[in-house]
């Protein structure tokens, strides 16, 4: 995630620590309120929960991390996670998770995030809650007790003892088609939100990019069949591989894909377009440039009409 700063899990940089997801892995921090503060700790020693500024959710993101164990079916280029370092469980305790939850969320309620020193100094509108995201040091959808935890967040939304959040998953879309994680979205609310990842638009771009031990064809059906039966976010990170750019033709077939999956059926309300810089232990991935990325959004406005964004 760019441009945010974070509570965090269990770990020192980088994965759910710094971020809404290892999806969304930490970028330098452009902007001047969020480059003050320091490297994400865990100040509430929480073993699921964190919060994050996070810069595409447009502020306060509380997580979840549903892969304490890092498990993922994708070894992206650009992921912040260090699987050099043992995870830890692989199951979500549910009465823990439940609990640092509501204490995080009765912490913005009251106000009282700005105690916690990475919050202290920043803007109160950055500190307003945004959502709560399901993520994680992995993929989401690979947790053995994904619908619990889905069905727990939910529970405690309708206990109404807090406003109503939002509930977003963020995930590579490998899973989507799995009983379980069909089971845990049909608990999600209209209000809810799937961003669904997708960097390529053919299986070699995807091979450079993603490492995925799941082919292209799989996930843009998953695509699909999410996009289908409810409003989705698609996306898309484009980094710098040993000082290579995406082709035009890698453009070219990621757009087209973009444009089959609308026309199947697939209802995509925006389009994230944006870059990763370099994690610690990724030397050949770097950011692509911002002139770069706001080409890649054009082109998809121009000829799928969807919106997309840069960030
Ligand atoms: S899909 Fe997996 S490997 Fe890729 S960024 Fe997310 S957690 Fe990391």
């Amino acid at each position: 995630m760019q441009n945010q700063i974070s509570t965090s899990p269990g770990r020192a940089s980088g994965g759910a620590a710094g971020l809404v997801g290892a999806h969304e892995p930490a970028a330098a921090q452009r902007h001047s309120v969020l480059t003050a503060f320091g490297r994400p700790r865990n100040p509430l020693n929480n073993r699921f929960v964190y919060a994050v500024i996070s810069q595409r959710a447009h502020g306060l993101s509380i997580g979840v991390n549903l892969n304490p164990d890092k498990r993922c079916n994708f070894d992206c280029v650009y992921c912040e996670v260090n699987r050099d370092d043992p995870g830890q469980e692989s199951r979500v305790d549910i009465g823990a998770m439940s609990v640092e939850l509501e204490r995080m969320l009765d912490l913005v309620q009251a106000n009282k995030l700005r105690e916690l020193p990475w919050f202290r100094h920043l803007p109160a509108e950055l500190l307003a809650l945004k959502e709560v995201a399901l993520s994680g040091d992995g993929e989401p959808t690979l947790c053995p007790n994904f619908h619990d935890v889905v069905r727990e967040v939910a529970y405690l939304r309708s206990r109404g003892t807090v406003p109503f959040f939002k509930i977003v998953l963020i995930t590579n879309a490998s899973g989507l088609d799995s009983p379980d994680t069909m089971r845990g979205l049909r608990l999600l609310a209209v209000e809810d939100e799937v961003w669904v990842k997708l960097d390529a638009g053919t299986q070699e771009h995807m091979d450079r990019v993603n490492n995925a031990d799941v082919p292209l064809w799989k996930i843009l059906g998953n695509i699909l069949l999410i996009g289908r039966q409810r409003h989705i976010v698609i996306q898309s990170l484009f980094p710098l591989v040993n000082g290579e750019e995406p082709s035009a033709d890698d453009i070219a077939q990621y757009v087209q894909r973009l444009l089959q999956l609308k026309n199947a059926g697939a209802q995509i309300d925006m389009v994230q377009v944006y870059s990763a810089h370099r994690p610690p232990h990724r030397p050949n991935c770097e950011h692509l440039a911002l002139k770069a990325l706001s080409a890649i959004a054009r082109r998809v406005r121009e000829k799928t009409g969807l919106k997309a964004q840069v960030f």
